[in-house]
């Protein structure tokens, strides 16, 4: 939670992330969310902010993926086929501030909504949302989520320690 005042446009958490208040911790409920749908919302929230694309290709948010900064994803549920997903991000190995990324999908994939504790008075995505995109997208192309979740994919949820990343990751480096 920063206490410090940004010179322009707070944008505060959306209600609809506010109203959950039962997160739950099951890769196999997990969205469907692959590369493409990351790309898509990227591109979708460039048309608004000029600087969301620029985020997206730094790779920063990939690197915070891969460095292990992502922590534990819970998800919600929610009737309408939608899933709420959030992770805390820690925002580099040296410095220990973490950042709460929030996203909407539907069950398929699509990012529809995001939101992350730094975005007070930034645009409408940040590296941090990318790593939790990331994340995601990683467990479902590795098949770690749906049915196929195991014990062993759960623990990687639970904390992607640098060992873990490194037999994990080595697959498309
Ligand atoms: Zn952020």
């Amino acid at each position: 939670m920063s206490t410090e005042v940004k010179h322009c446009v707070k944008s505060s958490m959306p209600d609809i992330f506010k109203e959950i208040k039962d997160w739950n911790d099951d890769m196999r409920s997990w969205s469907n969310l692959m590369y493409c749908d990351m790309y898509n919302y990227f591109v979708r929230s460039t048309a608004v902010d000029g600087e969301t694309m620029k985020n997206f290709k730094s790779l920063q948010s990939y690197n915070y993926f891969q460095s292990g900064n992502v922590d534990k994803i819970l998800h919600f549920n929610a009737t309408d086929n939608k899933i709420f997903m959030k992770a805390s991000v820690r925002s580099s190995q040296t410095v220990s501030r973490l950042n709460d990324a929030y996203v909407m999908c539907t069950g398929e994939g699509a990012v529809e909504q995001a939101w992350c504790t730094c975005m007070a008075g930034l645009g409408l995505s940040c590296s941090h949302v990318g790593a939790l995109l990331w994340k995601i997208e990683y467990a479902v192309r590795n098949s770690m989520t749906g049915v196929s979740c195991t014990d062993e994919t759960a623990k990687w949820n639970r904390g992607t320690t640098r060992t873990l990343n490194q037999s994990h990751l080595s697959v498309f480096s």
